[in-house]
């Protein structure tokens, strides 16, 4: 006998998990059905376990045109909701909705713009669908994690688009924090910025880029936590 209402079956917000792919002992992508709304490369959407109670916000990690809808989870110790989201298995239920957010990157912008991606951790999720959805977009990724086997699916990134920044190993492209790799750099003047992931990194980075020259308005955030 099914737990399930009869018209639970036919809610257009349940997606079925298809595939969990792990990328470390703690971040996992879960691959859903392909999305049966309209998003802009860079959105997120919200993500509930059926039967569950609580959603958490999560970065669309697939491309707009890809054939899943996939996104990109971190367990959090101690957290709430990503513990119960590890346990789920292939054939389980999520509920999404969305899209969501301004974070997003609009056909005409990815066409003529010249990017620069700075990602802490699994903030590299919407730069991921970014480059899946527009694979001609002109842009340079830094990605900083802890260690370098937090690169996420770095091969999909062209090696000389992708700078990997590593604080606890020395297996990156630079040992240390991403901020020590920005100061470093330079950046041609009508460079667009688009940060992601937890605030610290982006409170920092955007001094660095304000220090640097770079307008607020060329500079566009979306926080994790
Ligand atoms: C717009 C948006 C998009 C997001 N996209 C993603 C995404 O693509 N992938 C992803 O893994 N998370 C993403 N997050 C974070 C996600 O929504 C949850 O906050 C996270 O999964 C933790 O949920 P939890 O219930 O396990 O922890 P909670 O019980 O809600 O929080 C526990 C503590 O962990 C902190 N925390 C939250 N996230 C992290 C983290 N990644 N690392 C360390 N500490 C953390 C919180 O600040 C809090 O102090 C996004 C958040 C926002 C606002």
């Amino acid at each position: 006998m099914s737990l399930m209402k009869p018209d639970m079956k036919m809610d257009e917000s349940f997606y079925k998990i298809e595939e969990i792919r792990h990328l470390t002992g703690e971040t996992f992508s879960l691959k859903l059905p392909k999305a049966r709304f309209a998003f802009q490369a860079g959105q997120h959407i919200s993500l509930g376990i059926v039967g569950g109670n609580q959603s958490r916000e999560y970065s669309i990690y697939s491309g707009v045109n890809d054939d899943h809808l996939e996104v990109l989870i971190k367990e959090v110790e101690q957290g709430y909701f990503t513990p119960r989201l590890r346990k789920l298995r292939p054939g389980n239920m999520v509920e999404v909705h969305g899209p969501f957010g301004k974070f997003g990157m609009e056909p005409e912008h990815a066409a003529t713009g010249k990017f620069v991606f700075i990602a802490s951790g699994t903030g590299i999720a919407p730069f991921r669908s970014i480059v899946h959805t527009f694979p001609e977009i002109d842009y340079q990724l830094i990605h900083g994690v802890r260690y370098s086997k937090e690169a996420y699916d770095r091969n999909e990134y062209a090696s000389d688009r992708y700078t990997l920044c590593t604080s606890r190993d020395k297996n990156g492209d630079y040992h240390g924090r991403l901020t020590g790799y920005l100061k470093s750099c330079n950046f041609a003047p009508d460079t667009q910025f688009d940060l992601c992931g937890n605030s610290e990194m982006i409170f920092d980075a955007l001094e660095i880029l304000k220090r640097k020259g770079f307008d607020r308005d060329q500079i566009h955030c979306e926080v994790y936590f």
